[in-house]
């Protein structure tokens, strides 16, 4: 650990300069930007007005009808289908094209948990495809080593927001599913994500980019593959049959109308914020540069829009006196500048085993050991706040390469 006290630097004693973990003063005290922003007038107009209706399912109101219309056509797509949440948008995704027992989906090694675990609920098995060092998405070269008689689908992710290069992945001739959890307002190649594959997945958990603290929907431009989401997701009901006419297996997994009351005016606002946020990371990537052993993540090539739902940022330990990721973290919060780790790699999830053969992915796990993670929250501050993250930076470091 460190040892501030040595003298090794001028000043190294001095409050601006010892690192807060060892007693000094932080370079950050106030707080951050609080995510999800506080609630608008209309909000609160909408959630009122959905209170007082007494709809409060989407069975009998009109809001996730109105939000799930409104959300298909900010990207172009035909058809959308609101859920609980993203894992089961993309659980019901892979069932409406026909993934099932004893398939296989081809999923990033480094994602979130339920990009896999979706596909062990729709009864699949998730096999992990490593990712590029360049931009942590799927690598092609990967998936077609992989790719075989039980491939029913491949889910590229769009990871962090930046949308992941799905035409490199359609020559395959696999149904391809759009992990499109972190990625509203994302294009590639000016084509919105969300419309690059036969269906794409978008979750409003609490912590993306929009958000109703839970919530999920699906997109496809596939008339088969919406009728069969809109009959799983609502208890095997055909769009054109009755109440107690089950055609197929469903379960109730709709959206209620309070979600979409709180998502419905954030559509007319995401576009600013992703462009605040991508302020932010250009800032953060400009200025960052003067400190050794930190790079933000470049932008995946074709990318005309990125979501910027995190920052992704690689960290050197060699270049901060070879003190690991965790040190950084720790040193980091103390100064006020609360960072993540992020994600361990899937191929080091051991719960996965049952389901999968987890077979090691070296970019992933160098990744989980080296990625570090700017959330959302702190993205959405000024240029003012932001300073505070690289003059943190730039105390750590100093501190870690004199001790
Ligand atoms: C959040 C997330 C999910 C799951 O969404 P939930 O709404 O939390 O179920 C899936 N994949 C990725 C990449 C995510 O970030």
């Amino acid at each position: 650990m460190t040892e501030a006290t040595t003298g090794a630097t001028p000043g190294a004693t001095t409050g601006a300069t010892t690192l807060a973990l060892d007693g000094g003063t932080p370079v950050r005290t106030a707080g951050w930007p609080s995510w999800p922003p506080s609630a608008t007038a209309e909000q609160r107009e909408l959630l009122l007005e959905v209170l007082d209706s007494g709809d409060w399912g989407a069975t009998s109101g009109r809001k996730v009808a109105e939000f799930t219309t409104a959300f298909a056509q900010s990207i172009g797509a035909q058809y959308g289908v609101s859920v609980v949440n993203g894992t089961i948008a993309l659980f019901l995704a892979l069932r409406a094209l026909g993934v099932g027992r004893d398939d296989e989906v081809i999923v990033p090694a480094y994602t979130f948990v339920a990009s896999a675990t979706a596909v062990v609920l729709a009864g699949a098995r998730p096999v992990l495809a490593d990712v590029t060092p360049e931009t942590l998405h799927l690598d092609p070269v990967a998936v077609e080593r992989l790719i075989g008689p039980r491939t029913k689908a491949i889910m590229p992710v769009h990871l962090a927001g930046a949308p992941a290069d799905v035409d490199a992945l359609r020559e395959y001739g696999v149904p391809l599913v759009e992990d499109a959890a972190q990625a509203h307002g994302a294009t590639w190649r000016d084509r919105p994500v969300g419309t690059l594959g036969n269906a794409a997945c978008f979750s409003f958990q609490s912590s993306k980019a929009m958000t109703a603290g839970e919530g999920g929907l699906i997109v496809t431009d596939d008339e088969a593959v919406y009728r069969k989401v809109w009959a799983l997701h609502n208890v095997g009901r055909s769009l054109e049959g009755g109440w107690y006419e089950h055609p197929d297996v469903g379960w109730n997994l709709r959206m209620t109308e309070f979600q979409a009351a709180v998502l419905l005016p954030q559509l007319g606002v995401l576009d600013d914020q992703v462009k605040t946020r991508h302020r932010a990371v250009e800032f953060l990537r400009r200025e960052l540069a003067d400190v050794d052993g930190l790079e933000v993540l470049p932008e995946p090539p074709g990318t005309t829009a990125s979501s910027h739902h995190l920052g992704l940022v690689r960290y050197d330990a060699a270049a901060f006196g070879g003190h690991g990721k965790d040190d950084f973290l720790a040193a980091m919060a103390a100064e006020g500048v609360p960072l993540d780790s992020g994600y361990r790699s899937l191929s080091r999830e051991n719960a996965l085993q049952a389901y999968s053969d987890l077979q090691p992915c070296p970019v992933a796990e160098q990744a989980a050991d080296t990625v570090v993670w700017i959330r959302q929250s702190l993205l959405m501050a000024d240029e003012e706040e932001l300073s505070d993250i690289v003059t943190a930076a730039t105390k750590v470091r100093r501190a870690f390469v004199s001790s």
